[in-house]
């Protein structure tokens, strides 16, 4: 698998100590250079045209350009003289991930500044462009789906597309934290209505529980849907050694829901897939995930404790079955 960087994406810092840093990425090269994997590294080219207000509104892009010292939310989000450009080279990288998942490359974009908090005039959670929505109107298609498994509710992609339905949006998070949105009752609206699916685990919730949202929404949404390209909104911040979620997710679980991505990706659009990094702060897991997901051969992981063995999260499950069954046979 491709592994789409740019140097520009370790230039981005919050000040102080901050869990959104460029060590993160650091680290993923580290473990991808140790298994002889840099080389399927490539590089986006900054993009001239303004692709960013294909989601975002004039106001909020002229606004952050020209912040030099700010924050956009309570002291999580810092905005420089520097952020806005290389928040469009992250933009740049997503354009690149979904040509190369157009031309049927799977591809992981480890993208900084990550993206699925900022909606079309805000930004917020370590978030100011964002990219995965981006690429999903960057690809022009008639059904695009995103599936969001990062641990935090992609607030800011659900808003974008919530009245979309050419634009399905699928989110595995933690129930009750930041940014407080992502029930399972929310469904979208108008005629997006149905086309935003929450699966809000409550805390604990691991392997077992993912599996069974895989097997019980993720896959017959999907196949249902048909869609014509696959975007993953990775974050990895639902692991057990992360302490950022209560979610206790094992690195192989990560890695085998990717696949099972990936094969779905096989059989329903052509193997047109593509991850996009977002959040994932317990660094030596993040390496080892991406690496294990870039990796042809099975690796030896640190991080595989199977927590929850028992469902946790069946309840939850049951809950976005009720609310979405209207919609879709589950
Ligand atoms: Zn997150």
């Amino acid at each position: 698998m491709k592994v789409i960087f740019h140097p520009r994406y370790m230039d981005h810092r919050h000040p102080g100590t901050h869990p959104e840093r460029p060590e993160r990425l650091e680290a993923i090269l580290v473990k991808l250079d140790s298994l002889s994997l840099v080389k399927n590294l490539i590089f986006p080219e900054e993009i001239e045209e303004n692709v960013s207000n294909l989601v975002h509104t004039e106001g909020y892009l002229r606004a952050l350009s020209t912040m030099t010292s700010d924050y956009l939310d309570g002291g999580d989000t810092f905005v420089s003289s520097e952020t806005y450009e290389i928040a469009k080279m992250a933009v740049s990288g997503a354009i690149l991930s979904v040509d190369e998942a157009m031309a049927k490359n799977k591809n992981v974009a480890l993208l900084r500044p990550p993206g699925h908090h900022a909606g079309a005039d805000y930004g917020g959670g370590f978030c100011y462009l964002n990219n995965i929505a981006i690429g999903a109107r960057y690809a022009d298609l008639d059904r695009v789906a995103i599936v969001d498994i990062d641990s935090h509710h992609g607030n800011g992609t659900s808003d974008i597309f919530y009245s979309d339905p050419g634009v399905l949006y699928i989110s595995t998070h933690h129930h009750g934290i930041y940014p407080g949105t992502g029930v399972s009752v929310a469904v979208g609206e108008n005629s997006g209505e149905g086309y935003n699916v929450n699966v809000p685990f409550s805390t604990g919730a691991g392997d077992s529980s993912m599996k069974l949202a895989l097997e019980d929404i993720i896959d017959p949404i999907l196949r249902q849907f048909s869609p014509q390209l696959i975007l993953v909104s990775l974050g990895t911040d639902g692991h057990y050694a992360d302490v950022m979620t209560g979610l206790s997710l094992s690195s192989q679980c990560y890695i085998d829901t990717g696949e099972k991505l990936a094969s779905l990706a096989d059989e329903l659009c052509g193997g047109r897939i593509s991850y996009m990094l977002e959040g994932g702060y317990h660094i030596p897991s993040l390496a080892e995930i991406i690496a294990g997901m870039v990796s042809d051969e099975p690796m030896n992981l640190e991080f595989t404790k199977n927590i929850d063995k028992n469902k946790k999260g069946e309840e939850s499950v049951l809950d976005t079955t009720n609310a979405l069954h209207r919609y879709w046979d589950l």
